[in-house]
């Protein structure tokens, strides 16, 4: 190995030989942006260290768990006791159950949930439990929204409603992407057709309510209110993918916001992940009691792991519930991340660069576009170059956005005034570059 001087780089090489495109994960890469990925040392608090030594200001926070910010003292002594107990059993515990207690009474549109290791796990089940107990096969999933990489969801958008999308990776057959509709997010005409056509066939629509894997963007009001009509006329579940946005845009997550504007509005299946392990393997589904009680070993619909309700992944993510149960947790974290974004977009007016903002409680999304996009093809309507340049000037400073203009930032209760003084200083002076 050629030495450099770039520890990141060394490492990347190192890594390329024995991991397919060095990472474990695809957007890890740096593929959208190019450059040199951040090999991570260590973190703690609103920061992380590279192999290089240099600090960054954290606003991925692991894509999300890390709502606490890292190595929050209480969480991390949490874990140290529940590592002395035992790694793993594969028999229950009274951790799995006060965990699945604190979720339910945050999320009252959950009778039971079952924990699983992760945000891809936990929507297939969500998948099959959904066909399972409707009798039906096809499902409903919007164009940019994603649900983990089961085979029936790596589709893209087909050229019109009655032809089906094809496959998204190479290793799907055809076959099992048949059933898969997918309609662009937030149209509504869509949405109706597609029901009028389909409606005696669908099991389920399956959506992110804020999509948080398109950058930031809200499903509307109206889309919303017509998903839950249609679903509910045509005997369809409703699925909603929280991975994300649960307990992260809100204590209640997005249901309890899109409740205050739908009267009554609970979808049937919640899917969760991310904050609900506080950064370790542990996501969640859940729902209405008989719709639950379809999943073995009471009813058909099989689904199993062996380190599902993981003892140390349940003891870190309860703390972690715990803690941002906190009255005021999620205002607070809302206003701070609101001064992010509404600094970024002073930044950007003054520099006279087209920049819009939209962010809910730690959740933040900023696009090189004059409006907020509504939908997938908006989105990729961001020009790639400026996006790119920005997230090199500020990797440069030390501020760690997320490497593409199609995710999300977020922002943890550990980041202060002055990191976010620093952000916008920084950015002050990109946006002058570009
Ligand atoms: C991250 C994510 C997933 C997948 O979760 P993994 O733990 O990465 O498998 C599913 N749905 C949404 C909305 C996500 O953001």
């Amino acid at each position: 190995m050629t030495h450099t001087t770039d520890l990141n780089q060394d490492l990347l090489a190192r890594a390329k030989r024995v991991i397919p495109g060095g990472v474990n994960s695809p957007v890890r890469a740096f593929n959208a942006v190019g450059g040199v990925p951040r090999f991570v040392e260590r973190a703690q608090g609103a920061y992380f260290w590279d192999k290089n030594g240099q600090r960054f200001t954290d606003y991925i926070g692991s894509w999300g768990p890390m709502i606490l910010g890292h190595g929050h003292p209480q969480v991390v002594a949490t874990v140290h006791a529940a590592v002395d107990e035992g790694f793993s059993y594969g028999a229950p515990t009274e951790r799995e159950v006060a965990l699945a207690e604190k979720i339910l009474a945050l999320m009252p549109s959950m009778d039971m949930v079952r924990l699983v290791s992760s945000g891809t796990e936990a929507g297939m089940s969500a998948l099959r439990l959904a066909r399972g107990f409707t009798g039906r096969n096809k499902i409903v999933k919007f164009n940019g929204c994603y649900h983990g990489h089961a085979d029936a969801l790596l589709v893209k958008a087909g050229s019109g409603l009655a032809t089906f999308g094809s496959s998204s990776s190479a290793g799907v057959p055809a076959d099992v992407v048949k059933d898969t509709i997918v309609l662009e997010y937030n149209d509504v005409a869509q949405l109706e057709e597609a029901f009028a056509k389909m409606g005696s066939e669908i099991a389920c629509v399956i959506m992110e309510p804020i999509a948080g894997n398109m950058n930031f963007v809200r499903a509307s009001v109206e889309f919303t209110r017509r998903i839950r009509e249609l679903t509910q006329e045509h005997g369809a579940l409703m699925i909603y993918d929280e991975v994300m946005t649960g307990f992260r845009v809100a204590l209640g997550s997005a249901q309890s916001l899109y409740a205050q504007q739908i009267e009554g509005f609970q979808p049937d299946i919640t899917v969760m992940g991310k904050v609900i392990g506080g950064g370790m393997p542990l996501a969640a589904f859940g729902g209405r009691r008989e719709i639950m009680e379809k999943l073995s070993p009471l009813g058909g619909v099989y689904q199993a792991g062996t380190l599902s309700g993981n003892p140390i992944a349940t003891a870190c993510g309860l703390k972690t519930l715990e803690l941002i149960s906190a009255p005021g947790f999620h205002a607070e974290l809302h206003l701070k991340t609101g001064q992010l974004m509404q600094g970024l977009k002073a930044e950007a007016d003054a520099a006279g660069i087209p920049f819009s903002v939209d962010w809910q409680g730690g959740l933040f999304g900023f696009f090189f576009l004059p409006e907020l996009p509504t939908h997938y093809p908006q989105v990729m309507t961001t020009d790639q170059a400026r996006f790119n340049k920005f997230f090199h000037g500020m990797l440069q400073q030390g501020e760690y956005f997320a490497p593409a203009l199609y995710e999300a930032g977020f922002m943890s209760a550990a980041h202060s005034q002055d990191d976010i003084d620093r952000t916008l200083e920084a950015a002050r002076a990109v946006f002058k570059t570009l």
